[in-house]
């Protein structure tokens, strides 16, 4: 997080990381976050990437840099160059996947290590739009959620449900916990 006085207003700019498993859509949230886009066949390029979006949150104009691991995921790879000075984190799992649930655990040990407590996290279940073939329940998602100290909802990229809610919740929290220090 940067914070910079000029011109009578703050300035925000905090760093948000987007981790799980390979091919959840952790890529395909971000863009739809970002560009309002989804690709069917978007590929896992090698690299991390990251993109800026101005959200307004309580009137103040924040820039929610979001960082995707751009692939290193599928090696176990994420750097920490890639965690450092992350002060929200979206861990998403595919609900269509158990296996990509079962990994939360790993994923937020990995975060812990890095990041924080004060780091804002959100349990993301990605893909509700494939409710036909669902293995994890909602109940189940909320439950893990709870047990961690995080925030949950349930997404789809493909069809948008919940995805700009995801980012404001936690980019909420933060400039909520930022106000709190400087308060
Ligand atoms: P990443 O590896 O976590 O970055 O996952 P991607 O964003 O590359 O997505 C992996 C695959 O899942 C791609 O084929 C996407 O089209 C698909 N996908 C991503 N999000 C959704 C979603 O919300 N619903 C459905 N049905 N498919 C999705
Ligand atoms: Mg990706």
């Amino acid at each position: 997080m940067e914070e910079g006085a000029g011109g009578g207003g703050e300035e925000y700019l905090f760093k948000i990381v987007v981790i799980g498993d390979s091919a959840v859509g952790k890529s395909n949230l971000l863009s739809r976050f970002a560009r309002d886009e989804f690709d069917l066949h978007s590929k896992a390029t090698i690299g991390v990437e990251f993109q800026t979006q101005v959200m307004d949150i309580d009137g103040k104009e924040i820039k929610a840099q979001v960082w995707d691991t751009a692939g290193q995921e599928r090696f176990r790879a994420v750097t920490s160059a890639y965690y450092r000075g992350a002060v929200g984190a979206l861990i998403v799992y595919d609900i269509t996947r158990r296996s990509t649930f079962v990994s939360v655990k790993r994923w937020l040990d990995e975060l812990n290590i890095h990041c924080d407590t004060t780091t804002a996290k959100m349990l993301v279940g990605n893909k509700s739009d494939l409710e036909n073939i669902r293995d994890i329940s909602v109940d189940e998602g909320k439950r893990l959620a709870e047990e961690e100290g995080l925030f949950f909802i349930e997404t789809s990229a493909l069809d948008s449900r919940n995805v700009k809610e995801a980012f404001q919740i936690v980019v909420q929290e933060v400039y909520s916990n930022v106000r709190r220090k400087v308060l």
